[in-house]
């Protein structure tokens, strides 16, 4: 009991004399190892003699000690930098590997990050069929409709009787386009002049209300997703594949409000295209990523935004199958189907440009056409009916 009490409580001044040398590492060793180990060697046959050479020996076998240790934790970091060096090595060897790998491949086009293109300007453009990329001009735009119980039944009677209650100049109102829109309505867009501030009153009593328009969120494509998932399937691959430095706010919305709608084109193979409804901010983040994963495919994105013409009579906004009109050439303009069309040889007349009154050289293009000012026109109406949260 007494030996080991003994023993444990040396261990412990062991234990505070460690800590003390610790402290006192020498920071030179330039006093010569092999004097002091001759003069510890000397000390200590005389250390019985006096106090004094017993604390100098103390003194000397401290700085021994702590020589002893400095050395032991040179020898570590020697080690370790040996050990860091190979790691190096590995990891350049890896490197040029990849690097080689790298410039065998055609190189990508090197994608921006989120907050680069977001400054960039690709995304304040919508890009149309034609290829041409187009600034949308914010717009204010109302609809103006006739009270169920007026007697105005056409779209001219409503805007005859517009003009004569609501003077613009009174208003400070500055219309860039009044349309027709639907039977009976019209619809008035401006660039400079906020249109909700047209007084209900004023119009009520000439039998007409304002109705506000809701812009339809944009569309986009998705090219050569795998045709082997389902709409849900490509939601959350888009979701979860993508988005990666997007803030929580941009992440949420693309949870609410991505719609993947429907197939585009591309009937065949392996891939197909969707087209699909999301947020103007899920399109800015989306558009700038210019790539987006689903699966093992890396797809291209683009704006999505048609005009809908009808085969059979050419008008826009409805569906052949939908279609109550006669039928109209997309060639000449007469009263037959495009495909059977008798005369290809004469220039093209466009259906849509005659019936919108216009005359000589300008109606000369086919129904099809990129440069129709009718279908330019309705593109217009279009894209500034699209919230691009402008
Ligand atoms: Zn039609
Ligand atoms: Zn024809
Ligand atoms: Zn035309």
């Amino acid at each position: 009991m007494e030996a080991e009490s003994a023993s444990s409580k040396r261990r412990r001044e062991d234990d505070d004399a460690d800590v003390v040398f610790s402290e006192t590492l020498p920071d030179s060793i330039e006093y010569s190892f092999d004097a002091d180990i001759n003069r510890l060697t000397k000390v200590i046959s005389a250390c019985k003699i006096t106090m004094s050479r017993q604390s100098e020996m103390i003194d000397i076998v401290s700085r021994l000690q702590a020589t002893f240790r400095k050395s032991l934790i040179q020898r570590r970091v020697s080690q370790q930098t040996a050990d860091i060096a190979s790691t190096l090595a590995d990891v350049q060897t890896a490197l040029q590997s990849v690097t080689a790998k790298l410039s065998a491949t055609e190189a990508a086009p090197p994608a921006l990050s989120y907050a680069q293109a977001a400054r960039s300007k690709i995304v304040e453009k919508v890009k149309v069929p034609s290829g041409k990329s187009v600034a949308p001009v914010p717009r204010s735009t109302v609809v103006i409709i006739p009270k169920p119980d007026s007697p105005l039944k056409t779209a001219d009677e409503t805007k005859t009787t517009l003009m004569k209650v609501l003077d613009p100049q009174k208003y400070g109102l500055r219309l860039d386009r009044v349309t027709k829109t639907g039977k009976s309505s019209i619809r008035l867009e401006s660039e400079k002049s906020d249109l909700t501030k047209i007084p209900a009153a004023i119009l009520e009593e000439a039998g007409l209300a304002i109705k506000l328009q809701g812009k339809s969120f944009p569309r986009l494509s998705i090219l050569d997703v795998p045709r082997n998932l389902s709409p849900e399937q490509v939601k959350e691959a888009l979701v979860s594949q993508n988005f990666h430095d997007a803030s929580d706010q941009v992440l949420h919305l693309a949870n609410e409000h991505l719609k993947v709608l429907f197939r585009f084109g591309n009937r065949e193979g392996a891939n197909c295209n969707w087209i699909l409804e999301v947020h103007p901010e899920v399109r800015r983040y989306l558009l700038a990523s210019r790539r987006v994963y689903v699966a093992w495919n890396a797809c291209r994105v683009n704006d999505h935004i048609r005009v809908t013409r009808c085969f059979n009579c050419q008008k826009y906004g409805h569906h052949s199958t939908n279609c109550k009109s006669d039928i109209q050439c997309g060639h000449c303009a007469e009263k037959h189907e495009t495909k059977t069309c008798p005369n290809p040889d004469r220039d093209p007349t466009c259906a849509n440009c005659v019936r919108f009154g216009h005359k000589g050289d300008v109606v000369k293009h086919k129904a099809t056409s990129n440069t129709c000012p009718a279908y330019l026109k309705r593109l217009d109406a279009k894209i500034s009916n699209t919230d691009y949260g402008l």
